[in-house]
């Protein structure tokens, strides 16, 4: 295995890491980005973005990502298309290991962000890739015409069920409680979609299907009332939206992660515990977890990180 040294070293290909590289290339530090298996990160499986400021017209995840590859790549950006399976953190140079490559840095900027979460119930297991789904812009085209469900109370859930009700015969959203927490304007939008109900106060007990084909044809759901309670959903489709979690278990053991797996940053800075490595966006992040949020952390990684590589 070929080993590869630089000053500063990024993993992760979202907003943040390519954010970070823009900046540090612009700083002569020559950074090497480590892309990972989902160059562009979560917005590669977004559709129409409206709340990236520069833009009046919507604009699409996976363009906004390319444009933020190309800016990357033009400031002087190495990018690698490895991924990082192992890191050693414990002396400089520190040490990260590829599939293909080790790569020596003498300060790392980590922007892993973070990925869908599931129900973790067998038979959301069972019927994954079967009709149940944690993407309706990757999977919503099998739903042509057919009715679907969306878990979940959140901007995520509701854009799923916005965007799929362009596709699906009739979408229902499921929440267990009886308020949404996404946003207002998205709220609006759900409400006045008449190819969208709204079951309140149910969460889901099982998602039925057959065995011979395998697929979905139903979700038992449960009242969060009235645990007794409990209807069955005639649906083709179950799309999971119910939140992240960070990607961080390569980390484990090496940077402190706070209960949920985020890594644990300065108040107001990307310094971990560890000096030289930084953290920013999704994996340190679970409050905004916007893509600009991710953006200007992305950019004060690498700032913090060239004061460091100055001053050691
Ligand atoms: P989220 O805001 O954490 O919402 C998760 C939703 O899933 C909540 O409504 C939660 O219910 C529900 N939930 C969690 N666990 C559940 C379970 N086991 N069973 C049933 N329901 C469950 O996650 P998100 O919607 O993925 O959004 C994450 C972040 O990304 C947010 O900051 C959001 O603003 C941002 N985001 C922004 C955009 C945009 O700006 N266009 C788009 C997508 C996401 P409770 O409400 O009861 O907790």
């Amino acid at each position: 295995m070929n080993t590869v040294h630089s000053k500063l070293l990024i993993i992760g290909a979202g907003p943040a890491g390519y954010t970070a590289a823009i900046y540090a290339a612009r700083a002569n530090l020559n950074p090497l980005l480590v892309t990972g298996m989902q160059p562009g990160g979560q917005l590669t499986i977004t559709t129409d973005v409206e709340n990236y400021p520069g833009f009046s017209d919507v604009i699409q995840g996976p363009w906004l990502m390319e444009q933020m590859r190309l800016q990357a790549e033009h400031m002087g950006t190495t990018i690698n298309y490895d991924y990082i399976s192992r890191v050693d953190f414990s002396k400089r140079p520190f040490t990260c290991y590829g599939e293909t490559t080790t790569f020596t840095a003498d300060a790392v900027i980590i922007a892993t962000g973070a990925e869908a979460k599931w129900l973790g119930i067998p038979s959301e297991t069972k019927y994954r890739g079967f009709g149940v789904s944690a993407c309706a812009t990757c999977d919503g085209f099998f739903f042509r015409n057919k009715p679907v469900a969306v878990i979940g109370g959140g901007n995520s859930a509701v854009e799923e069920a916005l965007y799929l009700s362009n596709i699906a015969s009739h979408v229902t959203l499921v929440h267990r409680r009886n308020t949404l927490r996404s946003e207002k304007i998205l709220q609006t939008r759900l409400f006045a979609n008449p190819k969208i109900s709204i079951i309140w106060d149910h969460e889901v007990d099982e998602i039925l299907g057959t065995q011979d084909s395998v697929g979905v044809n139903g979700v038992r759901l449960r009242s969060t009332q009235d645990s007794a309670s409990t209807q069955i959903l005639d649906v083709e489709g179950v799309f999971i939206a119910i939140g992240h979690s960070p990607k961080t278990d390569v980390f484990k053991g090496h940077l402190n992660l706070d209960e949920s797996g985020y890594i644990l940053t300065e108040k107001g800075e990307t310094t971990t515990n560890v000096p030289g490595v930084f953290a920013a966006g999704d994996v340190q992040d679970k409050i905004y977890r916007q893509a600009v949020t991710a953006a200007g952390q992305g950019c004060m990684a690498a700032l913090d990180a060239e004061k460091f590589l100055t001053l050691n």
